[in-house]
């Protein structure tokens, strides 16, 4: 329980970040990280027009680099991009200056306020330097779709058992969790649409 919905200790230790946004109309906040990748990124596109639905992607920066048409589909379907670094490094195995190095690198391609460090590691002095220039967003709820010990239905489990008023809940729109995402995704949005959830962008 402690990976699909982070314990407050996790929380304190990423001052100023966000993890939850609760409001007083019932939200949540749908997210995707580690792409852009052509085989996947257009379908989840795709799904969430169906929808009628919004979402914001995390994206590597070098994903972005070999995939730039597929990020710019993003961003003209009305979604929202943040950075999740230049090639998914680890906050905690890096020098403060070379994961911030990291991280621009990411920016010159994604243009964004937004940032989510991969595996949620940070150092704290990364946290501090990183909140001047982004919104860092965390997560409420963690699918665990790229895990080869989940099943779809697993996946649609967490959501409805850990999705609550204002949850960041994340996917996965790479190669690893494919098999759990795909099938997953689609009954996880009707739920939510059905317990009356709208899907809400990072202001
Ligand atoms: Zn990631």
């Amino acid at each position: 329980m402690f990976i699909e919905q982070p314990p407050w200790f996790y929380r304190v230790m990423f001052p100023g970040a966000i993890w939850r946004i609760p409001s007083p109309e019932k939200s949540i906040y749908l997210t995707f990280d580690d792409g852009p990748i052509p085989r996947i990124t257009p379908w989840v596109l795709d799904l969430l027009d169906k929808y009628d639905i919004k979402a914001t992607f995390f994206c590597v920066g070098d994903n972005v680099r070999k995939y730039p048409d597929i990020y710019k589909m993003i961003r003209e379907r009305g979604h929202h991009t943040g950075n999740h670094t230049y090639n998914h490094v680890q906050g905690i195995r890096f020098r403060t200056k070379n994961y911030l190095q990291n991280v621009n690198k990411a920016n010159d391609l994604i243009h964004s306020n937004l940032f989510r460090p991969p595996h949620g590691h940070m150092r704290f002095p990364q946290v501090c330097a990183l909140r001047k220039q982004y919104k860092i967003i965390m997560w409420d709820v963690v699918t665990r779709d790229y895990s080869p010990h989940m099943t779809p239905n697993g996946v649609l489990n967490v959501v409805k058992k850990y999705t609550r008023n204002g949850s960041v809940v994340v996917f996965h729109d790479s190669l690893k969790a494919e098999k759990n995402m795909c099938k997953a995704l689609p009954p996880a949005i009707e739920w939510l649409q059905d317990q009356g959830y709208r899907f809400s962008l990072f202001e």
